[in-house]
């Protein structure tokens, strides 16, 4: 009911709708991004495609004039004004817009790359989409690499698969399917979009190229029609603002600016905006609204074209007084004469207190620093999630300065040295706080994919786990039981060469061997063990070794020398190298030894 009341509205009602593009890297989210934009742009005319900040305006029209070929002389039944892309593909941009923990994106491309099925990242932005229940589309990119792929530029999909050979077709179907099965393990319901009769429980594919430019006209037809079809109340034109701040920058001659994506509502010049900043939230008037010159008139005096008033959906710059600690990824608002200024400074700070609740109540864990609160929550969802389980114990956006060098320096003072790390995403490292770092030994962990940070902490957990059971050899005591071998007592002392076999636990090079039924007399540290005539580090039961050590004879039993503190630290180093058993003679060496 709701869309045939809307039907009969006049398009200026509808807003239009956000679409961001997401996939791994490489996978051509760029690509898709420019072939949208260049095809009418070099038409010679823009076709009223026009660039906004951090976003392009394609209108109504220019889908229009895109997907004439695909609709054969049908008319396209428009309703909204058009589409607002964003230009940064990517996670990031995608978890910047939002409110109040829900997406702002009405539609996302998810692009996979045909030849590479699903990778890391598409996992991540799958995961991403599901849990921000932002509808997408499938762009399964890169069809012209298909071998002897016959290519017909620009064209509607199914007209240019039904100009190639069948053995491309197949290879096309082999593939596809092969994605498809990766996509279902992944829980989603996904179909060829010409296929697809129930678009509601059924995910669309959509082939496409890129660099030629087939399906593009499907996948800009598919996304206006999801939308205006589906989601018609979400797209109402509404006077209450909602809306974003994608990126904080410097611009010479303003200052401190934000660019903010306008998803519903008003913005005027002038307005009272209350947004969240680092050190708490910040109130200011606009004192200009921009949008970038168009191309053409690039010779008119300024960059920016200012604006009296803006209406939803755009990407508009605005600028301000005291912006410089503005948060990128949270909400802007506009106080109205009716809005109690208080209630909007507290609703802005919302966003951070979830931010600060992940940090870990023991106060021990890594530093975490990115560029927006978006990416910052992403990386913390990353370090929480269950196969990372990294524990954090102090987050901040923006660059590394000092400060931050000083909280991570904190973790090696308290004795965490594997905690004395900055894990940063996308974010710059300022001179001197890489020189402090240097000096402190601090380690900076810096990278543009959030799991190639995960990768380079796991490789240096590992090479501090290594350096601290080097450190922790000679206090970690194995536990082990030896039976001495009748026959084999070679030398009684000075070195002792027994022959034994490892009854129960593990006996090691350095271990301290005693001997419980005389007293607890200890026979010295194993020097050097041999198997099958051959030097081996350790052994364990059932391995006949010879080692190297008094005062007993074959009916004595060896038992290694543990102490408290030796307990200690096998636990604390080497607890996955011991079994269950291991475990068990432990707690019977510790009676032996009467340890507490
Ligand atoms: P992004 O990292 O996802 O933004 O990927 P890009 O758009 O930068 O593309 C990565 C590489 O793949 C570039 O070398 C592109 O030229 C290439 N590429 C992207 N799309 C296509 C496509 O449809 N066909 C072919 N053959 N190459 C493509």
């Amino acid at each position: 009911k709701l869309a045939e009341a809307l039907a009969a509205r006049d398009p200026k009602d509808l807003r239009s709708p956000i679409c961001c593009i997401l996939g791994h890297v490489d996978t051509g989210k760029t690509k898709i991004l420019d072939n949208i934009r260049r095809t009418n742009v070099q038409d010679g005319e823009a076709g009223g495609i026009t660039q906004q900040i951090g976003a392009t305006y394609i209108p109504a029209s220019a889908v229009e004039s895109r997907t004439e070929e695909l609709r054969k002389g049908r008319q396209f039944d428009l309703k909204l004004p058009g589409l607002l892309v964003i230009d940064t593909p990517g996670h990031e941009s995608f978890s910047n817009l939002r409110s109040r923990g829900s997406g702002l994106c009405d539609i996302a491309i998810l692009v996979v790359d045909l030849m590479h099925g699903l990778e890391q990242q598409t996992i991540e932005s799958i995961n991403l989409l599901k849990m921000r229940k932002t509808p997408f589309i499938i762009a399964m990119n890169k069809v012209d690499r298909l071998y002897k792929w016959n290519s017909v530029a620009n064209s509607p999909i199914q007209d240019a698969m039904a100009r190639q050979e069948e053995y491309v077709r197949k290879e096309f179907e082999d593939r596809l399917n092969q994605v498809m099965l990766q996509l279902n393990e992944q829980g989603l319901n996904v179909a060829l979009y010409w296929k697809n009769r129930d678009p509601r429980s059924f995910i669309n594919i959509v082939p496409t190229s890129a660099i030629t430019g087939e399906g593009i006209p499907d996948l800009l037809q598919l996304v206006v029609k999801l939308t205006q079809s589906l989601m018609v109340d979400r797209l109402m034109f509404v006077n209450s603002l909602e809306s974003t701040v994608l990126e904080v920058k410097q611009i010479e001659g303003l200052g401190t600016t934000i660019d903010v994506v306008l998803v519903n509502g008003m913005l005027r010049e002038g307005d009272t905006i209350v947004v969240c900043g680092l050190g708490g939230p910040i109130v200011t008037t606009i004192r200009a609204l921009l949008t970038p010159q168009p191309l053409r008139e690039i010779r008119v005096k300024g960059q920016y074209v200012h604006h009296k008033e803006l209406r939803a959906a755009m990407g508009v710059k605005i600028a301000a007084h005291n912006l410089e600690s503005a948060v990128a990824g949270t909400q802007l608002y506009v106080a109205g004469p009716d809005d109690d200024v208080e209630d909007l400074k507290d609703a802005v700070m919302e966003d951070m207190q979830d931010i600060f609740s992940s940090v870990d109540k023991t106060g021990e864990g890594v530093c975490v620093q990115a560029s927006t609160l978006g990416s910052l929550e992403a990386l913390l969802e990353f370090l929480r999630s269950d196969d990372v389980k990294i524990p954090v114990s102090s987050i901040n956006i923006g660059p590394i300065n000092k400060k931050d060098i000083m909280r991570a320096n904190a973790m090696i003072e308290r004795g965490h040295k594997k905690f004395g790390v900055i894990l940063a995403f996308d974010v710059p490292v300022t001179r001197e706080a890489g020189a402090l770092a240097e000096q402190m030994g601090v380690r900076i962990f810096t990278a543009d994919i959030i799991y190639h940070l995960f990768d380079q902490f796991t490789a240096y957990l590992k090479q501090v786990k290594e350096e601290e059971q080097e450190a922790a050899k000679l206090t970690a005591v194995f536990p082990c039981v030896l039976k001495i071998l009748p026959t084999c007592i070679f030398n009684q002392k000075d070195p002792i060469i027994l022959g034994v076999e490892v009854v129960e636990g593990i006996a090691k090079v350095g271990t301290p061997i005693c001997v419980p039924t005389r007293g607890g007399v200890d026979l010295g540290r194993i020097a050097s063990l041999e198997k099958d005539h051959k030097a081996v580090e350790s052994t364990k039961p059932e391995e006949a070794s010879r080692s190297y050590e008094r005062h007993f004879d074959h009916t004595d039993e060896l038992v290694s020398r543990i102490t408290r503190k030796s307990i200690n630290v096998l636990k604390d180093m080497f607890r996955d190298e011991l079994s269950k058993d291991d475990w068990r003679l432990v707690i019977k060496l510790k009676k032996i030894f009467k340890i507490d």
